[in-house]
């Protein structure tokens, strides 16, 4: 259960603890925010509603904390990380199962999460041990006008006080993928978990406590993004913010000072299918890239563009395997679960609505039960519909058809997301073609667009065409 046995002391009566300084602590706001179980829609758990004036000594803490860290050798530092994986490993049970109550996870997949996460926070310690050794020696009469008369010596050293802030669908992945990173490089930590999420964050918390990490090195304060977020994000304590989420990101890079920032935003992924493209292949990566954990990946499949002469086979194919998806609750290891808030639910009905009004074919009937949506396939979508250019982040598929590649292109192109894509044909020539005209951070060729494995490079957001077209008046 959640909040027992190693994880006892994180709880305080029903609230889950914010973490600092290297204990767990009550909040003085004596506010708590409610975690809804999105398959019963009811209360799950409680967090600390964290105060302005906490932010303020939690980023005190993690400064001082920092400063001392810095000086640790790297090889300590790896250590405490590989200490903290192989906890985590073992306590994946627990933190799996707060993944299936907060966002509805499927069984198997939360437990792959959080052992991925342990694996990625092993590998940034061997990897921070290699790259962090290294330092460059420069001389000067490399450079016009100049004798060797100077010798340089450089070498990486940590930025400060980190704010990472993942989003719910990987709340434990995309927090360690920023915490492995800044702790081996000497760097504190202040995390803001989702909402949904945020429990099962505390308990990965728990795991660098356990690993013996110096007190207020790593901290976690919890409460709704929207009460504390701009007081975190714009917080002089900040030296580095590290960021996955949706447009909350562009807000964030309006408002934040001259802080770094890393930006791992939306997708609007589209899959280029070409005539010559082995179908069957293609319609089972587009039901495991696009339905997967109910399509609530950046990285799913949200357009397919595929040309007309082979679209009725395609569409025939891809909805044989969609009857296949078994619907209901992630406690089932099901494949479609519901998505994470009814609000999410009711966004994605909206999309529906419109397509349906503008007479898109349904290949399947629509069918919601709270927040469960059943697998949907939307056949002959036009540019005229929502769904054609707006991230779903639900079990709800477009397909457009297109009669020339270069149209697949101008579709993917004019976008305003450039997460990743992906292209099917035999024709390995066209596929880097096509591939290299895409305007987006990766291009699977002939498979779905996928974030792993995690030491692939993926930071791929900034610029995008989403950012330039809004944060260019
Ligand atoms: P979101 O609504 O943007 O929230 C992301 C995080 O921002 C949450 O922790 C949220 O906290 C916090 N937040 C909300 N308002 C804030 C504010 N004013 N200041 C600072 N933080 C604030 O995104 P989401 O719904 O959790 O995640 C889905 C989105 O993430 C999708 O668009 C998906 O494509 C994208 N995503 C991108 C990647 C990638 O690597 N590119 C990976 C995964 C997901 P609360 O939960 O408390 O509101």
């Amino acid at each position: 259960m959640a909040g027992s046995g190693v994880f006892a002391e994180i709880l305080d009566g029903d609230v889950f603890k914010y973490y600092t300084d290297g204990a767990w602590k009550t909040s003085s706001s004596g506010k708590s925010v409610p975690i809804i179980n999105p398959t019963t829609r009811s209360t799950q758990y409680k967090v600390q509603a964290c105060t302005q004036e906490e932010v303020n000594k939690v980023m005190e803490t993690a400064k001082t904390a920092q400063k001392l860290w810095a000086k640790t050798p790297l090889w300590k530092r790896a250590e405490l990380l590989h200490k903290a994986a192989a906890i985590l490993k073992e306590q994946k049970a627990p933190i799996a199962e707060c993944l299936v109550k907060e966002i509805a996870k499927p069984a198997k997949d939360a437990v792959t999460e959080v052992v991925r996460s342990g694996d990625l926070v092993s590998y940034c310690a061997e990897e921070g041990v290699r790259i962090l050794g290294e330092g460059k020696f420069l001389v000067s009469d490399s450079f016009p006008g100049n004798e060797r008369s100077k010798y340089c010596l450089t070498s990486k050293i940590p930025l400060g006080v980190i704010l990472a802030i993942p989003p719910f669908n990987y709340p434990v992945n995309l927090a360690v993928s920023k915490i492995g990173p800044a702790l081996i490089a000497g760097n504190s930590l202040v995390l803001k978990p989702p909402t949904q999420g945020a429990v099962a964050a505390l308990h990965m918390v728990h795991c660098f406590h356990l690993a013996g990490f110096p007190k207020g090195l790593i901290n976690c304060v919890t409460g709704r993004g929207s009460e504390i977020g701009d007081f975190l994000t714009m917080h002089p304590g900040v030296d580095c913010i590290s960021f996955t989420g949706g447009d909350t990101g562009i807000a964030i890079s309006k408002k934040a000072g001259m802080v770094p920032l890393q930006m791992e935003l939306g997708g609007k992924d589209a899959c280029i299918i070409l005539e010559d493209a082995d179908l069957d292949l293609v319609a089972s990566s587009i039901v495991k890239g696009g339905f997967s954990y109910s399509g609530q990946r950046c990285t799913a499949i949200k357009v397919v563009l595929v040309m007309e002469s082979v679209a009725d086979a395609l569409v025939e194919k891809v909805n044989a395997k969609l009857a296949k998806l078994t619907v209901g609750a992630p406690e089932d290891d099901c494949d479609i679960t519901p998505v994470v808030t009814e609000s999410s639910a009711n966004f994605i009905e909206g999309l529906v609505t419109d397509a349906k009004q503008k007479e898109a074919t349904f290949c399947q009937e629509y069918k919601r039960e709270g927040n469960l949506i059943y697998p949907l396939l939307l056949d002959n979508v036009r540019p005229d519909m929502r769904i054609a250019w707006e991230e779903p982040f639900g079990p709800v598929l477009p397909v457009i058809r297109i009669n020339s590649v270069e149209e697949g292109i101008h579709h993917c192109n004019a976008s305003n997301f450039g997460l990743q894509g992906c292209v099917f044909t035999r024709d390995i020539n066209k596929a880097i073609l096509i591939g290299d005209a895409m305007e987006t951070g990766t291009v699977q060729i002939n498979s779905a667009p996928a974030r792993g494995p995690d030491h692939f490079p993926f930071q791929v957001n900034f610029p995008t065409p989403l950012l330039k077209k809004k944060l260019m008046p």
